[in-house]
């Protein structure tokens, strides 16, 4: 059984490495329940090996490449994406259970976030100042931040990393990247893949590990100039702390409690649809996922009906098969931690008009999809991230009180409303506290469209022209111009 598990490596330097303690995981199938693929359990010992090839990267030829150098090889990096966009879709259908027919699109449109930073590469410009003092000439320029320490989860590994790597690259950047235990294969794959299109040896270095202290050695590294972290809340603020203690810059995309907002003149169908996006694909395992929803009192029953009527059509099943809608939940520690708060809901008083319990027939870590009711804004259900397929509906009766319960939360990575009234529109997505608003829609990204949260949501933006900005030092220079001396104890 276990000679047939795919063997990944620590990707260090341009080359695959074993451990150094000689250690391995297994990573589980959350559909079979199977081990799968074995990875390098790397410790603090290869994240300092892995630190040192990036630094000797960004010191070396990289650091040395024009932004249109560098460009090049990004673009040849998008298109060996591109061409192997299969292998890596299924790598992480086997490590997270999430539909093939998700991770395909998404990685197939992986490349658009290479093309789009190739093209800032070449742009990363400084500006002349005027002078306020005629005896100097001022200039800014704009430098990598150096050695990159990402973290990500184990929702959607890629994607969440190259929000990090492409504007890194673009910037200059070389990166230690430590996925999640419960999903680390792609990105090993992804390594090698983009070393062979081109990007030099200790560009991108990848240290897998079983042990959270892998990823605290890599937050808390002195050779670490940036840490870019994508996971929860609470992991995102040690995060932040040890990366202050280091006076490393950061930037956190955490979790999310996103509402979607539905007024009575909305197209009621297009909504539920939605809420369909929102919260049951991915088996709500995203960030963005839309579990609040804030409905008016007069449709809050249509919606309800429509909604549950299109859950309970949801097929559950094999994640690999094209008619399959919903998948298990990534790993059992989260599957414990949804049922958790569907226990945690019912003894609150909430009713489920759908789902609620485990899919008993399936097993396995299947949850059926759930919409839940009679909440109050109090309710844990209502309060904290479940992660899961979960929905919690609630009324409101005017503008006002919509967004008040909107944004009653310390979360604020997006939310949407649904409305025909274009005025209406736009004033509540200027009111809403969070990153990414969405009008009639859910669920859309884009690479030239910044995306992050307000509040407990995080620190910073990914995509968009900005982003580079994250990977960069902005420095100023003063130019004399005479020859002259001056008064040396007054200031400039
Ligand atoms: P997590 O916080 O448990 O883990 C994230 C990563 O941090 C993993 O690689 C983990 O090994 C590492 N880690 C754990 N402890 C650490 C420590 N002390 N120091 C440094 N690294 C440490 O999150 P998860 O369960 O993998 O992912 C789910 C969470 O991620 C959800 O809260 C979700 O909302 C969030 N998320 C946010 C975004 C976004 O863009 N805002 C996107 C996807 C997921």
């Amino acid at each position: 059984m276990t000679t047939s598990l795919e063997e990944l490596k620590l990707f260090i330097g341009g080359k695959p490495v074993d451990a150094r303690s000689g250690r391995t995981f297994e990573s589980l199938n959350p559909y079979t329940g199977e081990p799968w693929a074995r990875l390098a359990d790397g410790g603090p010992e290869d994240v300092d090996e892995a630190v040192a090839a990036a630094r000797s990267a960004f010191e070396g030829e990289w650091g040395t490449m024009t932004g249109f150098q560098r460009a090049a090889i990004m673009r040849k990096c998008g298109d060996a994406i591109a061409a192997d966009a299969e292998r890596l879709a299924r790598l992480e259908v086997n490590d997270s259970g999430k539909l093939l027919r998700e991770m395909l699109g998404q990685l197939k449109s992986l490349p658009q976030w290479y093309y789009y930073f190739s093209g800032l590469a070449d742009k990363v410009e400084g500006r002349t100042v005027p002078p306020v003092n005629p005896n100097y000439f001022g200039y800014t320029t704009r430098e990598p931040v150096g050695v990159v320490g990402a973290i990500t989860p184990w929702n959607s590994p890629l994607l969440l990393l190259t929000f990090k790597l492409a504007p890194a690259l673009a910037a200059g950047c070389t990166m230690v990247v430590k996925p999640s235990e419960h999903a680390p294969a792609s990105t090993v794959a992804f390594a090698e893949i983009l070393h062979e299109a081109g990007l030099p040896a200790g560009v991108l270095n990848v240290v897998t590990g079983w042990d959270r202290s892998t990823g605290e050695a890599l937050s808390t590294h002195p050779g670490v100039d940036k840490v870019a972290f994508t996971g929860s809340s609470a992991t995102g603020a040690k995060v932040a702390q040890a990366a202050v203690a280091n006076f490393n810059r950061v930037t956190l995309e955490l979790g999310g409690k996103s509402p979607q907002i539905v007024f009575p003149d909305a197209d009621l169908d297009a909504a539920a649809n939605g809420l369909v996006a929102g919260v049951f694909a991915a088996t709500g395992q995203t960030c963005m996922a839309g579990s609040r929803l804030i409905v008016h009192a007069d449709v809050h029953d249509a919606l309800v009906e429509k909604v549950v009527a299109r859950a309970n059509a949801i097929v559950l099943g094999d994640p690999t098969e094209a008619d399959t809608e919903m998948g298990p939940v990534a790993n059992r520690p989260q599957y414990e931690k949804v049922l958790g708060y569907l226990q945690g809901a019912a003894a609150e008083g909430a009713t489920f008009a759908c789902g609620g319990e485990p899919d008993a027939e399936r097993g396995g870590l299947f949850v059926k999809p759930t919409v839940v009711t009679n909440v109050t804004p109090e309710n844990t259900i209502v309060r904290e991230e479940v992660f899961g397929p979960v929905l919690a509906a609630y009324t409101f009766t005017d503008e006002d009180e919509a967004l008040k319960l909107a944004n009653d939360t310390p979360y604020g990575l997006a939310g949407a409303v649904w409305t025909k009234d274009v005025h209406r529109a736009h004033r509540v997505a200027g009111k809403l506290r969070a990153g990414t608003v969405w009008i009639n829609a859910y669920r859309v990204i884009a690479p030239n469209m910044p995306f992050g949260g307000f509040g407990a949501s995080g620190i910073g933006r990914e995509n968009g022209v900005d982003a580079i900005n994250e990977y960069t030092e902005n420095k100023s220079v003063f130019v004399e111009l005479t020859g002259g001396t001056r008064d040396p104890f007054q200031l400039g």
